[in-house]
């Protein structure tokens, strides 16, 4: 069989998969131990230090689903009316103190605490009332329209593990327990610089062969997602001192280290030679697309990512092997960041031999169906093409081009919590 011709596949022998590039990242990495306790207004966004045991009932008491009437379900006629007699009302936070015995009911509101002796609720669109005589019928059930005690959290359960992200649900679980400190992991430090010559700080004119630093952007806004403590050492001219200095600056301080450009085959093993003092990297030539080059290692303490200096690249290698490392630094338990199968509507060029990342958009067709469409030109340096996106296309390794129709993979930018 003859080999396909070079313009037609992309393979790379000495490329290593996304998959196999994932499970090195893992392995080097060691969730942070150290903890802290925070005030549960502050949790937002932040990783579970411990596992949290329920110290009481969800709900505490057995209170009413409806605003209606409460009353004991042997009461419930087996067919046509039965009359009861009201002998006062429950509030939501005022309790009525009397027990309901046969033949009686208590008016109740939602929330209210459940009267002794009751063990049911009618609605109050289900009953005819005048004044204290209240007529029920037969299509009532016993024990009906009642929340149980415990019936969302007992006491004493695992209600959350340590390495939870902290959403607003988790803040309102955690608050209807009445805990008000929570022990978190303590918030990761994360350093990072762009390297290059070419680069030209905001502010500063353009002058010929220069261009504004991007990265330096969007890598400190992928970090604030995250929620960790940013550090901005800045841009980091292509000297050896430069980068060793800023090196050693960065593992002073941080649990990461993030810089872009200067990995690519014209400068890799400048950076490989500048860093082989201070730790240990490897350069990887990874199978996708965009984002090829990768350095991945260890400077003192500092787990170390060197990302390429396309802008998408960047932002591609970030989101693909930077988050997930970051989040299991932080202790964070794995997320599960679904694919989901839509018809693309383009044609997207794809040669076999990488995992490609291309950036598309979400769109319903006539008939309700939710597709992607491509954003266009998708060179690495397009960086307009990730703001018109709100998906990555993700094409595997063996994918050719895809025709109109065809169905893909994507995956998400952004979730509703
Ligand atoms: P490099 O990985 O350093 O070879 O850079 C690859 C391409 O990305 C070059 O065109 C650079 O000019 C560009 N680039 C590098 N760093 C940045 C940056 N911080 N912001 C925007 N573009 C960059
Ligand atoms: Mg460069």
């Amino acid at each position: 069989m003859q080999p396909p011709s070079d313009c037609m596949v992309d393979y790379d022998p000495n490329a290593l998969s996304v998959e196999e590039a994932l499970r090195r990242i893992d392995t080097d990495i060691q969730p942070l131990a150290e903890t802290e306790k925070v005030a549960l207004s502050e949790c937002l966004g932040r990783v579970l230090g411990e596992d949290i045991i329920s110290p009481l009932n969800v709900p505490a008491y057995a209170n009413s689903a409806m605003d209606g009437y409460a009353l004991r379900g042997s009461d419930i006629p087996a067919s046509g009316m039965r009359e009861l007699h009201m002998i006062g009302t429950a509030w939501a936070g005022t309790p009525f103190a009397e027990p309901v015995e046969p033949g009686e009911c208590v008016r109740i509101m939602t929330g209210a605490l459940l009267p002794q002796g009751a063990d049911t609720v009618i609605m109050q669109e289900r009953v005819e009332r005048q004044g204290d005589k209240v007529q029920i019928d037969s299509r009532n059930k016993p024990g009906q329209h009642v929340r149980r005690a415990g019936e969302d959290l007992a006491a004493g359960q695992i209600v959350m593990h340590t390495g939870k992200l902290l959403r607003p649900a988790e803040l309102g679980v955690l608050a209807s327990l009445g805990i008000a400190e929570i022990v978190l992991k303590r918030t990761l430090r994360v350093a990072f610089f762009t390297t290059g010559d070419e680069l030209c700080s905001l502010g500063e004119p353009l002058s010929p062969g220069k261009i504004y630093d991007s990265n330096r952007y969007t890598i400190a806004g992928m970090l604030r997602r995250l929620g960790v403590t940013v550090i901005d050492l800045g841009i980091v001219r292509d000297r050896r001192e430069d980068i060793a200095r800023a090196f050693t600056q960065a593992a002073s301080v941080a649990d990461a280290i993030i810089t872009s450009g200067g990995v690519s085959v014209g400068e890799a093993d400048f950076v490989k030679e500048t860093l082989e003092a201070l730790g240990q990297v490897s350069l990887w030539k990874i199978a996708m697309k965009p984002g090829r080059p990768l350095a991945f290692g260890k400077i003192e303490n500092s787990i170390f990512f060197g990302l390429p200096g396309n802008p998408v690249s960047a932002m591609t290698t970030f989101y693909q092997f930077v988050q997930p490392a970051l989040q299991r630094l932080m202790g964070q338990s794995a997320t599960s960041n679904h694919l989901i199968k839509v018809p693309c509507v383009s044609r997207l060029k794809k040669a076999p031999g990488r995992m490609e990342f291309q950036r598309g958009k979400l769109e319903r067709d006539a008939g309700g169906q939710l597709t992607v469409r491509s954003t266009g030109e998708q060179g690495s340096g397009i960086l307009s093409s990730m703001s018109q996106a709100d998906c990555f296309i993700v094409l595997p390794v063996t994918s050719g081009d895809v025709e109109p129709g065809n169905w893909v993979e994507v995956q998400l930018f952004e979730g509703l919590v």
